[in-house]
């Protein structure tokens, strides 16, 4: 029995860097997925058996027939933002929280004032986690929007930062855990 198979039997997969795995061979840091049910429909040919690649209507691509629907229900995991399975992931660890997220780019005023540590880890979204940083997360606020110049820092309760990359867009999610140093070596190996 495959690990697919298998987790799908149990109704939860665990997910990472781009595959399932059942509970007993998930990495540490697996995200726990919930599989929901979804119908598909595929146009199959009733002669040769062949699949037609779209609809109303399909030909069999090979003999010219006229295909036939079938419904298929296929179990798909659940699709959760990066914020959600960030949490999820660090909650089999140890206690885990949102506490918050920061936008960085491209035009915010918003510098990070730590470094992180530089990762590239795919996340179900298709996001990808680029960076972790253990303690505080502090940020220098630059005043430009109001002319002045002035600028300010500011800190994010929490002592986990998480630098996501999102289609262009750089966010700083912080949460709270009870062993920050624990996930960051466990990320980076
Ligand atoms: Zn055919």
């Amino acid at each position: 029995m495959s690990a697919r198979r298998k987790a799908v039997a149990e109704g939860v997969a665990y997910w990472w860097r781009g595959r399932l795995h059942s509970e007993r061979e998930a990495p540490q840091l697996a995200i726990p997925l919930k599989l929901v049910k979804i119908e598909a429909v595929e146009w199959l040919c009733p002669k040769c058996g062949a699949r037609a690649e779209w609809d109303p209507e399909p030909r069999c691509p090979r003999c010219g027939a006229r295909c036939e629907p079938r419904t298929l229900v296929e179990e798909v995991p659940e699709l959760v933002d990066a914020m959600e399975a960030l949490e999820r992931a660090f909650n089999r660890v140890c206690k885990a929280r949102v506490r918050g997220a920061v936008l960085l780019e491209p035009f915010s005023p918003l510098l990070p004032l730590f470094a992180w540590r530089v990762l590239d880890v795919e996340l179900p979204d298709g996001s990808r986690l680029v960076g972790v940083y253990a303690g505080k997360p502090r940020f220098l606020k630059r005043g430009f929007h109001t002319g002045d110049g002035s600028t300010t820092t500011f800190e994010l309760p929490g002592n986990l930062a998480a630098i996501v990359w999102s289609g262009g867009v750089v966010e700083c999610l912080v949460f709270e855990v009870e062993e920050p140093q624990k996930l960051v070596e466990l990320l980076s190996g």
